[in-house]
């Protein structure tokens, strides 16, 4: 269970970008937060991450705060061209940050090979970023992200730099990601229709910036 309580976050230069937000989100569920540009949706994600202090309130995961960037945290960001190193393979883009987990070589090379499986790129670990398509870069991004097997999963706008027909296709995948783990996710997007086709509860920012504006569960339709 993911808690964060009374986060505020104000900006050296005076910019309330989060105020006193309240958010409970379950283990294993997908919330989106969603709003205009501007309503503080990506300070939000940076403080719940660790990588930006809260000005007030705090984050606690499981009961126990977040601070820094903990072992079972990771994190998608929207530039998977500047998140990826050129001159690694696939599958060392992958295996290679396992190395802070303490895990020896051939513990990272079978978790790179399961992430990449798991993102349909089973057939690409011998190859370097700059051979695949965006949509495939943003797919490592997110297999370097499954590899650690965190509890909590954070998306910043994962799919704000690909084609339409791409952004479904990684829509897809996180539905399918979503269903075989019981990660909690939390991602960010300012599109209204990625936040109700993948999530389970659309938090919707805004009205006052960095306020909480709305707060809706999506029902999913039974199989
Ligand atoms: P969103 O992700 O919803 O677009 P942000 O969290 O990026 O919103 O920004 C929220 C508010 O904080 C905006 O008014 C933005 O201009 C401001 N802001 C973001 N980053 C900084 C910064 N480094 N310094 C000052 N103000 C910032
Ligand atoms: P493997 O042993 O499976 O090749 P490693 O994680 O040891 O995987 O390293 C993968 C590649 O990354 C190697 O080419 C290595 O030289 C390179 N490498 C290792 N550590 C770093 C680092 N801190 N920064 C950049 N590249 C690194």
């Amino acid at each position: 269970m993911l808690e964060i309580r009374g986060l505020t976050h104000t900006y050296p230069d005076g910019t309330a970008a989060v105020r006193d937000v309240d958010l409970h989100v379950d283990k294993g569920t997908l919330v989106s937060i969603v709003g205009p540009s501007g309503c503080g949706k990506s300070t939000l994600l940076r403080c719940v991450a660790g990588l930006q202090p809260a000005t007030e309130g705090e984050v606690l995961l499981d009961g126990h705060p977040i601070t820094g960037v903990p072992d079972d945290l990771a994190v998608v960001f929207q530039d998977y061209s500047r998140s990826l190193y050129p001159w690694l393979t696939v599958r060392d883009n992958v295996a290679l940050p396992l190395r802070r987990r303490g895990l020896d070589r051939p513990s990272r090379r079978a978790r790179a090979a399961e992430a990449l499986d798991a993102v349909g790129l089973a057939a690409a670990l011998t190859r370097h970023p700059w051979q695949l398509s965006g949509g495939m870069q943003q797919r490592v991004s997110i297999a370097r992200a499954l590899a650690f097997h965190p509890r909590l999963l954070l998306m910043d706008e994962p799919f704000g730099s690909v084609d339409a027909q791409t952004r479904e296709d990684l829509e897809d995948l996180v539905l399918t990601i979503r269903a075989a783990t019981d990660m909690t996710i939390l991602l960010v997007t300012h599109d209204i229709d990625e936040s109700v086709y993948v999530a389970d509860r659309v938090v919707i920012l805004g009205g006052t910036p960095g306020t909480v504006r709305a707060d809706l569960p999506i029902a999913l339709p039974s199989p």
